[in-house]
C-alpha cells in the first residue's frame, strides 16, 4: 500500500484513499472549524518564537 499524500509517513487508510487515518481526522476537523482557523491554532499553539524557546530553556534549567 502507498503512503498518505499529506504526511507522507503513514500508509493510506485503504486502497483508493489519499490520506491515512490520522490525516483524514485532521482534514475533517479542519473542515468543521475551517482550515484557516485550524492553521492559526497550530501556529499559535505549536510554533514557538525565539523568546518563547529561551523561556522554555530557562524554565527547564531552573528546575534543576
Ligand atoms: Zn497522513
Amino acid at each position: 500500500m502507498s503512503v498518505c499524500l499529506f504526511c507522507e509517513i503513514e500508509e493510506k487508510e485503504f486502497w483508493g484513499s489519499y490520506f491515512c487515518v490520522t490525516c483524514k481526522d485532521i482534514k475533517n476537523i479542519s473542515k468543521v472549524y475551517s482550515f484557516q482557523k485550524s492553521l492559526d491554532v497550530l501556529r499559535k499553539v505549536c510554533l514557538r518564537n525565539e523568546t518563547q524557546l529561551d523561556n522554555n530553556v530557562k524554565r527547564e534549567l531552573e528546575k534543576k
